[in-house]
């Protein structure tokens, strides 16, 4: 039956009392986006992971091309909420246009937004040319930095994009992002939550090694408590906190997600029905009470349990 209801499923997100959530696609590219779009159950793109499209580069691509590509994805998307994250690239996702140091732990090396400390001009060129692609259509395209660690870095990110009219953001997947999300929310528009490296993180466990993961499960009270504390501060600003990590992608936990103070939840669009269908049965004060659970839980089986009993 839960398999029926999502093959039907059609959105908008939202709770069984209405309270509304949206349910946003995770695209790597202008087909990946059009595929998202004719599924007809994402109402936009929360995460666009741009290095993806430039991993086989050997050099940079120009920003004419560079606009082609982001224009191809807010096109698929035709006026509707299209977030775009600036290069991620380091560590896993090494770009060879970019001077990589040689370093012992790449994952906590020069990686996302920190490539500025050796090619800043390749993020300047990256928000013209998103800015560039934005012109002339409706869309008001929502732009975010990987890997932000500190107040000073949201801030002269958030610089950068005002600047050419965009709407700025940050991830927040490093603990110290979650722990000054109040001072980081007041320097930028929006959050969105990355739980697969801030588990990574916050755990200190590799989220490739299948020898750790039951440390790197988003349901670990301690991430569920950090996130608290960023749906908080959301809160507190009325500023957008979404979620684009697999965590968005369980049901159970987009639940909690959302009861935890999160507005939007991105994933693989092929998880977006059940994780419509399960928020669509059950109230905000579920969600609300089953989150407090969960993050007072003392292990990840507790916090399902107790997630479990209350949302079903
Ligand atoms: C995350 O870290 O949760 C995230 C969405 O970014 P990526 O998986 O691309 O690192
Ligand atoms: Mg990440």
């Amino acid at each position: 039956r839960v398999a029926e209801a999502a093959a039907s499923w059609r959105g908008p997100g939202q709770t069984a009392d209405g309270h509304r959530v949206l349910i946003l696609a995770n695209v790597a590219d202008g087909p990946s986006a059009r595929a998202a779009a004719e599924r007809g159950v994402c109402e936009g793109v929360g995460l666009f992971r741009t290095e993806l499209a430039f991993l086989d580069r050997s050099d940079e691509p120009s920003v004419a091309e560079q606009t082609d590509l982001y224009r191809s994805v807010i096109d698929a998307f035709d006026g509707d909420k299209v977030v775009i994250r600036t290069l991620d690239a380091g560590s896993d996702k090494p770009l060879k246009f970019v001077t990589h140091p040689d370093e012992a732990n790449p994952a906590m090396g020069v990686r996302g937004n920190r490539i500025i400390l050796s090619n800043p001009e390749i993020r300047e060129h990256q928000l013209d040319a998103i800015a560039a692609a934005a012109k002339g259509t409706s869309a008001v395209p929502w732009v975010m930095a990987p890997m932000i660690a500190t107040v000073g870095e949201a801030r002269e990110f958030a610089a950068l994009v005002r600047a050419r009219g965009l709407v700025p953001g940050v991830m927040v997947e490093v603990p110290s992002a979650a722990v000054q999300a109040d001072q980081i929310l007041a320097e930028v528009d929006f959050v969105s939550i990355g739980t697969n490296d801030l588990t990574q993180y916050t755990m200190a466990a590799d989220r490739m090694s299948p020898e750790l993961a039951s440390l790197t499960d988003p349901w670990q009270p301690a991430v569920l408590a950090l996130i608290e504390r960023v749906g908080a501060a959301g809160a507190a600003q009325s500023k957008q906190v979404g979620v684009c990590g697999e965590a968005a992608a369980d049901p159970l936990l987009a639940c909690v997600l959302v009861g935890l103070g999160v507005t939007s939840l991105s994933s693989a669009p092929a998880a977006a029905p059940a994780v419509g269908v399960k928020l669509g049965g059950v109230t905000l004060d579920q969600c609300v009470t089953a989150a407090k659970a969960a993050v007072a839980a003392d292990s990840t089986s507790a916090a399902r349990d107790a997630a479990r009993t209350v949302l079903g």
